[in-house]
């Protein structure tokens, strides 16, 4: 029988990691922000969830079908890795919210930690319904060049928001289903989906920015030829 992906491996009923993104292309910023992430705050596995059309930016550059296969090409053979697809499916835009809401519903009472990058930290009080989000996960944010993430770097409303959540030991994730939020450092790539862009526009090379199979579907399916002018 499958594996239930929300209950993990058996056996290691550790917090599960969640990570959206548009990954548009994904790269190995994502990859070692999932594996450090899995490591520094042990958890059991990380369920990922590309985004279909995110509702607070542009629409991704290629297709949800091709940014889905070159996630599940990046993830395999890792089993503590998985794909959730129902962000992609659905014909409206999809917010981080109602997806936290979906996965709460199937989880019980398992601790769900919301992974992200220090970027993505600093922007969240703009999330639709964003103080919700405490109460149905935690947060997991892991540094990124050229972002501070340093309390006096938040916004005040984060900052008061986060006030009494922030904690230093990640054993914390495992005393709650949700509502605190842990911030770990992470090997710095300065690697970007706008980068790979960027370089795939003018003919460059991309390699060992990313995993050689996204590179192949890259090439083979003629994609990110054109500047994007973003
Ligand atoms: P873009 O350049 O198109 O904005 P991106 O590379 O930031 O894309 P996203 O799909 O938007 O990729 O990111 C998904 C998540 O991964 C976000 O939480 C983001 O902060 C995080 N992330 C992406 N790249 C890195 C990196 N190099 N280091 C740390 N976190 C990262």
């Amino acid at each position: 029988m499958p594996e239930d992906p929300l209950s993990g491996p058996p056996g290691l009923p550790g917090p599960l990691g969640l990570l959206g993104g548009t990954f548009d292309p994904i790269h190995f910023g994502h990859l070692r922000l999932a594996e450090e992430a899995r490591e520094a705050l042990d958890l059991a596995a990380v369920h990922w969830i590309p985004a279909g059309q995110p509702p607070h930016r542009q629409a991704p550059r290629v297709a949800a079908t091709h940014r889905l296969e070159m996630v599940r090409r990046a993830l395999a053979g890792n089993p503590a890795f998985t794909v959730d697809d129902a962000e992609m499916r659905a014909t409206a835009p999809s917010y981080t919210v109602t997806t936290l809401e979906r996965l709460r519903a199937a989880s019980d009472r398992r601790p769900l930690v919301l992974l992200m990058g220090a970027d993505a930290f600093l922007e969240l009080a703009t999330w639709h319904r964003w103080r919700d989000l405490f109460t149905l996960a935690h947060i997991g944010v892991a540094t990124r060049p050229g972002f501070e993430l340093s309390a006096e770097a938040f916004p005040a409303e984060l900052a008061e928001a986060c006030a009494q959540r922030l904690e230093r030991n990640p054993d914390a994730l495992r005393e709650a289903p949700a509502g605190r939020v842990v911030a770990f450092a992470m090997t710095p790539l300065a690697i970007s989906a706008s980068l790979l862009r960027t370089r795939l526009a003018a003919g460059q090379s991309v390699r060992y920015l990313l995993p050689d199979p996204v590179r192949e579907y890259i090439d083979q399916h003629y994609l990110y030829r054109m500047p994007d002018g973003r």
